[in-house]
């Protein structure tokens, strides 16, 4: 029996991002097609020949994108909307990077809902973000450009045989939005391309072709069912043997549907599920080929290879069988030798992209050739799993012995949200519908270049505190002026939401090359979450005490939330993510105390991130939330009723976790509205919902300085569903990608519309 390595996809972005560097100087107009298509050809020859030399052998293309395979995958269906003109179903590079981008922006926040010409959002449960196909009522699909074949076929000519990554039709039309017909409808029709593509591939010789089907482990429609059982009788028949491709969880449920397709492979997850090995051994036959991922494709983290190798052995002794990564492996960081700050001991936990082929290799050899030959390799994986579970570095008795002796009442405030809310009221004195920001202020190219002369050594540590304070004094300035009620200091001093926490907790690490591809060009550096966490001193106290001593005005102390913290790195892989979120949340409940000790009355802690956690799987949902609410609890619960514990979240699909919302028991949530009319507001108030809402009247995505009217109006809206006691007045999101130019006057007019909002109660 024999033993392959694949691997599903390779980081497209390229060792050092080239490829991102390649789009800016193309969108900006310094470099032509030529040079970007040129720039793009070189990443993949260079990515097929390392997994080829790692030992891969079945490599991929077509994994590559310009932007976005799932907007590739579009353009190759003629799902191309129809504000884009375009004739024939034949889109441009420009045609495509219109779909792909709208106006620009920066930050977690916009990622999430993308300001782009598409619609864009996240990949299944990752932080890759993919743009939505819009097929709409009455459009042809037609065949646009077959990328697919080129670069099959461009592989082909550099020596390498390659199988094409094929997104599949069920999952391709699942994330599709738009027509008001019902999308499998569509289903003969996209069906009818597939063959042609699918028969386009078989021409130009490919043997297999890798076809995505990661809606697989999700919960099926009965619709989405009947879509496979259709889709795969047409396709099996149409070209190459198809590997159905699944991953991000386990088939559960869905398996016996998998197992009855007519394809020739089928890869599952054993990384997110190795439980469902002995069910797919059963259901999956022998004479079919099966590819099981047991690297990590999602993290950072070396793999046990010997343990692994006790579970394959019974395994390939009965049949062929392909390794890959659980996924491709686009979502970790492409070379932990591109390190050179890590140290040594961290460094033996880790493997990224090319580190999982090269352990996908020691593998092959070892159940091909038995584990004499690959011995050495073999005890350092060992070895180093072993240190890793005892290594005083990860596990710290002070931070074990402090969860021990967490209690349920450290979750819970002292009294019920109506003792706190009149003890905040005379604490604070503020006005009816209070004004506030949501935390960040622009990020200008001052404040930029400070922070990038400060890293790289030209701007001392003295010099460029100075200027973060002087900076934070004119915003302090300006807030007093323009009238708000709530200050903040601005976060001047942040990189990232969650990156400025990790450098200041115990237990995470930093990379310096260690990028993934988040959208397009836009690539994150996750923080590593390796070690019981705990925060060796205070995080944001100067900071929030420079800026309260300047001003009567309350400011408030601002913070990311333990489940945004988790949500936002890689994390560790040794313990439930629970475990280390509860971790998290202590430490920020430690700061929040000392910010309350230092004189803060309102400490606003973000949970950006808290819905994207949800998990694929509606079953498993509710044991998140739970788990993720505690945790939010222990980091804010830990305050006098006077205090005033504020969060914020970037988005407004609430309804279904409402109840989970409201069990976070902040005195003030401040969520995005704006957009959506206030429609959300009537499900606040459906659920009797008690505390106090900042719904956001303006969109901080747009760069349109909205009217003191148009927030008049929205507030209005607002109090249709809530009480004016209940209401806050504040921006969707925190304002760092904007500039002052729009920030001033749009703070102004939001000002002005509250206090007109106060004229209509007092009359
Ligand atoms: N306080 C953060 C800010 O204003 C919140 C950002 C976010 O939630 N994405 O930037
Ligand atoms: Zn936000």
């Amino acid at each position: 029996m024999t033993v392959t390595v694949a691997t599903l996809g390779f980081p497209r972005i390229g060792p050092r991002r080239e490829l991102k560097f390649a789009l800016e100087r193309f969108w900006s107009g310094k470099t032509g097609e030529a040079e970007l298509l040129d720039a793009a050809a070189g990443l993949r020859t260079a990515a097929w020949a390392r997994q080829h030399a790692l030992g891969a052998d079945w490599l991929p293309s077509n994994d590559f994108s310009l932007y976005d395979h799932v907007l590739d995958t579009s353009v190759m269906l003629g799902a191309v909307p129809g504000r884009y003109a375009v004739a024939d179903g034949e889109a441009t590079l420009a045609t495509y990077f219109a779909m792909a981008r709208g106006s620009t922006g920066d930050g977690h926040c916009d990622h999430a809902h993308g300001v782009t010409a598409g619609e864009m959002t996240k990949w299944f449960d990752t932080n890759y973000h993919y743009i939505v196909p819009e097929i709409t009522a009455g459009q042809r699909l037609t065949l646009g450009r077959l990328k697919i074949v080129e670069d099959y076929r461009e592989a082909k000519a550099q020596g390498y045989e390659t199988r094409p990554v094929l997104l599949g039709p069920v999952t391709w039309l699942s994330l599709a939005k738009g027509s008001d017909t019902d999308r499998f409808a569509r289903l003969d029709e996209v069906l009818a391309l597939y063959a042609v593509i699918l028969g386009h591939l078989r021409h130009a010789g490919a043997a297999w072709v890798q076809i995505d089907e990661p809606v697989l482990v999700t919960d099926l429609s009965p619709e989405q069912g009947q879509a496979f059982a259709r889709a795969y009788a047409r396709l099996a028949e149409a070209g190459p043997k198809l590997m159905l491709t699944t991953y991000f969880g386990a088939l559960d449920d869905n398996l016996a549907l998998a197992a009855a397709l007519p394809v020739a492979g089928l890869h599952v997850d054993l990384v997110r599920a190795p439980e469902q090995l002995d069910a797919v051994l059963a259901a999956w036959p022998a004479d079919r080929l099966l590819s099981l991922g047991v690297v990590d494709g999602r993290n950072v983290w070396r793999a046990d290879l010997p343990a692994l190798l006790d579970r394959l052995e019974p395994v390939a002794a009965r049949r062929d069988l392909v390794l890959a990564p659980s996924c491709s492996l686009l979502h970790v960081p492409h070379d932990l030798a591109l390190e050179p700050a890590l140290d040594d001991e961290l460094r033996q936990w880790l493997a990224f992209a090319v580190q999982k082929i090269g352990e996908l290799d020691i593998l092959k050899r070892a159940l091909n050739a038995g584990r004499a030959g690959v011995a050495d390799a073999l005890a350092a994986s060992a070895e180093a799993a072993a240190a890793r579970r005892v290594s005083p570095r990860i596990h710290d008795a002070a931070v074990a012995g402090r969860i021990a002796a967490v209690t349920p009442a450290m979750e819970r405030r002292r009294s019920p949200y109506g003792a706190r809310v009149e003890a905040q009221r005379a604490a604070l004195a503020l006005p009816a519908f209070p004004t506030t920001t949501i935390g960040s202020f622009p990020q200008t190219a001052a404040v930029r270049h400070a922070r990038a002369e400060h890293n790289r050594g030209r701007l001392d540590t003295a010099e460029y505190e100075l200027f973060l304070r002087e900076e934070t004094e004119r915003a302090i300035r300006w807030q007093e002026q323009v009238g708000l009620d709530m200050l903040v200091h601005g976060e001047f001093e942040r990189n990232d939401m969650v990156q400025y926490f990790g450098e200041r907790l115990s237990g995470f690490a930093f990379t310096v090359n260690g990028w993934v591809q988040s959208y397009g060009s836009r690539c994150v550096r996750p923080p590593i979450l390796y070690g019981d966490v705990s925060r060796p001193e205070p995080m944001t106290v100067d900071w929030w005490r420079h800026a309260q001593g300047l001003t009567d005005r309350p400011v408030k102390g601002m913070l990311t939330g333990p489940v945004t913290i988790l949500n936002w790195s890689f994390v560790r892989d040794d313990q439930p993510r629970a475990a280390s979120c509860r971790q998290i949340a202590l430490a920020i409940r430690d700061e929040v105390i000392d910010l309350e000790a230092a004189g803060c009355r309102a400490i606003q802690i973000d949970e950006a991130a808290l819905r994207e956690g949800l998990p694929l799987r509606t079953a498993a949902a509710q044991a998140y939330l739970d788990w993720a609410v505690a945790c939010f609890r222990l980091s804010a619960a830990g305050v006098a009723d006077a205090t005033q514990v504020h969060t914020h979240m970037c988005y407004s699909e609430f309804n279904a976790i409402l109840a989970d919302i409201a069990a976070m028991d902040a005195d003030v949530i401040s969520i995005e509205t704006a957009r959506s009319q206030m429609e959300l507001l009537e499900a606040f108030a459906q659920h009797g919902y008690p505390a106090a809402i900042g719904p956001g009247v303006y969109d901080i995505h747009s760069a349109r300085v909205p009217t003191q009217d148009e927030m008049v109006a929205l507030m209005r809206l607002a109090q249709l569903h809530l009480r004016p006691d209940q209401l806050w007045v504040n921006p969707d999101c925190g304002l760092k990608t904007r500039g002052w130019d729009e920030v001033r006057p749009a703070i102004a007019a939001m000002v002005a519309a509250a206090r007109t909002l106060r004229a209509d109660v007092d009359a």
